[in-house]
Parts: structure tokens; C-alpha cells; sequence
């Protein structure tokens, strides 16, 4: 379900910061988290700004690309500048305007699940743990099975993510920690910007195994590309067929 105009808290803030007026806070609130502030500018980088491990995901995008939960449209610009034929997709109003105003040709105000969002498309990317979406591990298998309707034949999956397991190490590094009632890598957001609070989330930070796990599951071949400074890492997923 795509986001109302009234409750798109990270929408409003990308837009008062394109339009360059008075920031307020956007403020992210989790019960797994101390309660923090989330930098508006960070959806704004540009490509020397981007981590090693998204640059390698834009590096190794081909065909046609579908940025997905594209946010401010940072990854979908630069794929755009490089020649790149790329659709943006978000559930936010705010967001997918502000990318229509920073050209973005093709964007799609749309949920990744529930939408129609084009295709097939030969590259589907989800960065900035954008596998989260899915919001619980029990939803991952329903992820890959859009995926796998939204590939071209030899399409791929690109995604970074994080292991959230280093919340959980005792000082000697074991996993004492963890929650038994569900998987350690599932949080629950809620974001509000000044008085505009969104409707509450989950995000999944899935963790290379079990990730590789859900895909071999789904009929995909799952490979990390690379690691990153600090338990995070590039996946890229193929259809095994
Ligand atoms: N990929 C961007 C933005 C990350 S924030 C970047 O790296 O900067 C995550 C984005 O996913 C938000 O803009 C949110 O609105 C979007 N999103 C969340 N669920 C979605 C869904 N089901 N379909 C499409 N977009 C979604």
C-alpha cells in the first residue's frame, strides 16, 4: 500500500530538503534502538559519498534496472547518468515527487508488492538494506517470488544488507543474546517528522546465510560480492533454472 500525503514523515523531509527549507528533525523511534535522528542528507549522496559496497552494486547493474524503495533517487540518478536505463519505485508521494523534480525519468509511485511497477527488468536493486522492505524473514520467500515474476531470463538481484548480530555479542563474541522469539534481524520503526508521525514499519536485516538460504529456497543461486567495513555485504541473486 502506497503511503497517504498526510503520513509520508521521510517523504516531507526529502522534500523540505530539496527545496533547501528549515529542517526539522526526522526522527526514528524503534524499540530495539535507542531512539535516534535520521540524516536527511545521507538519501542525497552523491556517488564519492556512497559506501564501496553500493558503488559495486551500481557497477555491476545491467539492462534494465529497477531501483526499488528508491528514496530521494540517489542510485537511480547515477545509473540515469551513466547511460543506464533505470525505473525508481517508492510507496512515498513526497519522495517520488522530489524525484520527478530531480529527473528521474521514469519513477512510479508504487508498492513493490502490491503494484504494478513495469518490467520485466533485468537488474532489481535494493540498497541501503533495501531487502528490508519485505519487514520479517516469514515475508522474505514473498519478496523473491515478485522478484522472480519481475526478471527478465538471466536477471539478477542486487542487494546490500547488514548481520545485526554484532547487537547481540557478549564481550568474549558469542551469540548469547539472541531473541528467541524471532529472528534477531527484524525491527520495528516508527518515523515522524515534527508533528507528522508515519504509520509503524518493520525492516528485515537479514544476514548472509540465511539469506542465501531463503534464496536457494525461492530457485535462485545467491552469491556475496563483497563484504563490507562492518557486517555488511553485497548480495547478488540469479535463477538457478
Ligand atoms: N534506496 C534509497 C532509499 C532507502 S529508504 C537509498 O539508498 O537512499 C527506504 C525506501 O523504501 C523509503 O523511501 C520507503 O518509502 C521505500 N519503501 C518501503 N517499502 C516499500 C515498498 N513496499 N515498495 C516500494 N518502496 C518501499
Amino acid at each position: 500500500m502506497v503511503l497517504s500525503p498526510q503520513h509520508d514523515p521521510m517523504g516531507m523531509a526529502i522534500r523540505d530538503y530539496y527545496e533547501g527549507c528549515p529542517l526539522q528533525p526526522l526522527r526514528v523511534f524503534s524499540p530495539q534502538f535507542e531512539d535516534d535522528e535520521f540524516p536527511v542528507e545521507t538519501l542525497f549522496r552523491a556517488v564519492p559519498d556512497m559506501s564501496g559496497l553500493e558503488r559495486e552494486a551500481l557497477r555491476l547493474c545491467r539492462g534494465r534496472v529497477l531501483d526499488v524503495g528508491a528514496g530521494a533517487g540517489c542510485h537511480s540518478l547515477a545509473l540515469q547518468s551513466a547511460g543506464q536505463t533505470v525505473t525508481a519505485v517508492d510507496i512515498s508521494p513526497h519522495s517520488v515527487e522530489t524525484m520527478r523534480r530531480r529527473g528521474v525519468r521514469d519513477v512510479r509511485l508504487a508498492d513493490f508488492f502490491a503494484d504494478e511497477v513495469g518490467g520485466p527488468y533485468d537488474t532489481l536493486l535494493f540498497l541501503m538494506n533495501g531487502l528490508g522492505l519485505a519487514g520479517t524473514l516469514a515475508a522474505l520467500p514473498r519478496l523473491l517470488e515478485r522478484c522472480a515474476v519481475l526478471l527478465a531470463p538471466g536477471g539478477q538481484i542486487l542487494a546490500d544488507s547488514s548481520d545485526l548480530c554484532y547487537l547481540f555479542e557478549d564481550e568474549d563474541g558469542s551469540l548469547d543474546d539472541l531473541p528467541d522469539s524471532r529472528y534477531y534481524g527484524e525491527v520495528d520503526y516508527v518515523m515522524r517528522y515534527g508533528s507528522v508521525a508515519g504509520r509503524p514499519f518493520g525492516w528485515l536485516y537479514v544476514d548472509a546465510g540465511t539469506l542465501c538460504r531463503a534464496a536457494r529456497s525461492a530457485g535462485f543461486r545467491c552469491r556475496v560480492v563483497s563484504t563490507g567495513p562492518h557486517y555488511d555485504y553485497l548480495a547478488c541473486l540469479e535463477r538457478a533454472d
